[in-house]
């Protein structure tokens, strides 16, 4: 197994060396610890090629003692930059992308942004490339809005890539570890990518969540669909809905479906997806998805299924409370998080819930995280 030189100080992969094979018997025999106690585990849904999966780069950049441009990731808890000469997750085409791009930082005298002092300009860059379409946005961030020279940056950096689709000035004059700050300005192409999955089409801003393996995410978002157990005539939450991907390829098997999401610029994304796959049974909205949960619940309406994808930190007491006044007869569960899956778990499965299938699926090779699919059923039926 080829290995990294930057193992064991970038943090990105803590599994590199163990044999694949031998990754999945771990992470099964974890979620059983972990979850076996709510039903059976099924066999972990492994890749068949694990490396290079991640669709999403993201570096920060520094400069070595002879003033050479590093790009990377930071070592835990510190400001270093450690660059990996050959990451076995990162997109290849992405990373020769960031290669250009740190042979044209000295070039233009693009000055790079120093944490410590919040002087400099240039913070982080972001690439993401569509699976399907082959589309890839380029994402600068930079501490200032102001950026001399940055028309012909860009210029020179598409003659070398003309495989970029568009590329996007981010301003982030915070100090604070957010990678990306609230304004975005397109400086080549419309400033967000598409790409396709499960035969849908998805606009993905640069700051909307997409999941970062496009393989897996279909096997997911089937078993998600299939776990919903839809005949068409169903109403359909889709809570943490992000740019509505599960809910618009679960619209083609529903009744309607309804999504909520806090990020508004990932509800716009959601609202054009719609659009754009001419879905007309789908509704998005923007908000707090236990509050909006809850509205639902007091003004008694009613829903079949509830598919929910909470981030890592899970959902909350006045989310599952609401689900359970709701009443569906189905819960998809989709977690990236199996500790805060396994306490919420614990809290809906006292309420009238049973997990009736619970499903690993293996979205991220080389590093200790497990997403899962659980589908929860009624059980007054
Ligand atoms: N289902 C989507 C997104 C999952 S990621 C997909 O598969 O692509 C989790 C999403 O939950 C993110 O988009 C995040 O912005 C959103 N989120 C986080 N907290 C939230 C909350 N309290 N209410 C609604 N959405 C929330």
């Amino acid at each position: 197994m080829e290995r990294c030189n930057a193992f064991g100080r970038c943090g990105g992969c803590s599994l590199q060396g163990v044999e694949y094979e031998e990754q999945l018997k771990r992470k099964q025999a974890a979620m059983e610890t972990l979850l076996g106690g709510f039903g059976r585990v099924e066999p972990i849904i492994g890749m068949k090629d694990p490396l290079h999966y991640r669709n999403k780069v993201h570096h920060a950049f520094a400069k070595d003692q002879k003033g050479r441009i590093l790009s990377g990731s930071y070592e835990e808890n510190t400001h270093k930059v450690v660059m990996a000469d050959n990451c076995l997750l990162e997109d290849q085409k992405s990373r020769q992308i960031m290669a250009t791009i740190r042979k044209l930082i000295p070039s233009f005298k693009i000055p790079l942004y120093n944490e410590d002092t919040g002087t400099g300009l240039l913070r982080h860059v972001l690439i993401r490339r569509g699976f399907t379409s082959g589309e890839i946005l380029v994402v600068l961030v930079t501490g200032r809005g102001v950026f001399p020279g940055r028309s012909n940056f860009v210029k020179a950096l598409r003659a070398e890539h003309p495989e970029i689709t568009t590329v996007v000035q981010n301003i982030n004059d915070k100090r604070s570890s957010m990678v990306l700050g609230e304004r975005s300005i397109p400086l080549y192409g419309p400033g967000f990518i598409k790409d396709t999955l499960c035969g849908c089409t998805f606009r993905i801003s640069p700051d909307s969540f997409y999941q970062v393996n496009p393989v897996q995410t279909e096997t997911l978002y089937g078993k998600a669909v299939e776990y919903a157990g839809l005949t068409g005539k169903e109403t359909v939450i889709d809570a943490y809905c992000g740019i509505g991907t599960i809910g618009l390829v679960a619209s083609k098997h529903a009744g309607r479906v309804i999504g909520v999401e806090l990020n508004p610029n990932a509800v716009r994304d959601a609202i054009a997806n719609c659009k754009a796959n001419r879905i007309s049974n789908a509704r998005f909205y923007q908000g707090d998805a236990g509050a909006f949960l809850r509205a639902m619940a007091d003004r008694k309406e009613h829903a079949d299924v509830i598919l929910m994808d909470p981030p890592r930190s899970g959902s909350t007491r006045e989310f599952l409370d609401s689900c359970v006044k709701l009443g569906p007869k189905r819960i998809v569960y989709v977690s990236c998080g199996p500790d805060t899956l396994a306490r919420d778990l614990a809290y809906i499965t006292k309420k009238g819930y049973a997990a009736e299938k619970l499903q690993p699926v293996d979205m991220f090779p080389f590093t200790e995280h497990v997403e899962t699919v659980v589908l929860m059923s009624s059980v007054k039926e």
